[in-house]
């Protein structure tokens, strides 16, 4: 079975190939890009909708993995949360979205306030569907610093660190990412379907 990638996002795809030993594709390199109407309530629903999506033109070869994910603040009830791709409008940079987010911390009057990361990945194949979460928890701040990582990024310090995921070192991320979370969950499972 061939693994496939159902994202487009760029920053993504540089994660799951450093975190994945298998060859992972992304979608487009076997049909091409388009648009997937992501019209679910939570983030597993988003990564179902683009796992069965991807299969169901690719096939019952392929092995579909989907991640969904964003960052929620409480004291914004969760925003941007699922809309955390597009939280200054359709169609917009990551960039706006970063500095929506500061604007609406700032607007707060506030110079930090706790934040999480979520990841669903959906995994589809012949033999059915998967789905698990990881979480990474720390707090944003009102200004952007480093170029690393990608997204919200630049504002978010994880838990035990004093500098954002923009400053530190890529490998940092990638050991205690909500992504890399939901893959140590996924990996067994992957495993699992690809011996059968
Ligand atoms: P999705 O492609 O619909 O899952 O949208 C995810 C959005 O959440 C991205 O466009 C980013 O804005 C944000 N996001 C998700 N994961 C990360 C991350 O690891 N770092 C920074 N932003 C992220």
């Amino acid at each position: 079975m061939k693994l496939v990638l159902a994202t487009g996002n760029k920053g993504k795809l540089r994660e799951f190939k450093q975190m994945c030993k298998d060859e992972v594709v992304p979608f487009s390199d076997l049909l091409g890009e388009f648009e997937i109407v992501e019209d679910g309530d939570t983030f597993a629903a988003n990564a179902r909708i683009k796992a069965h999506t991807i299969y169901e033109k690719l096939g019952e070869e392929y092995l579909v993995i989907a991640d969904d994910s964003g960052i929620s603040l409480p004291i914004l009830d969760g925003a941007p949360g699922i809309y955390s791709a597009r939280y200054a409008g359709e169609g917009v940079t990551d960039k706006e979205n970063l500095y929506k987010l500061i604007e609406a911390v700032k607007e707060k009057g506030l110079k930090s306030t706790p934040a999480y990361y979520t990841a669903a990945i959906a995994i589809v194949s012949k033999y059915g569907e998967y789905v698990v979460h990881g979480w990474m928890h720390g707090d944003v701040i009102d200004e952007a610093r480093g170029e690393k990582g990608f997204g919200y990024d630049p504002m978010f310090i994880p838990a035990g660190f004093d500098k954002t995921l923009g400053e530190l070192d890529e490998d940092v991320k990638s050991g205690i990412s909500h992504r890399a979370k939901a893959l140590a969950l996924a990996k067994p499972i992957i495993g699992m379907l690809k011996s059968k």
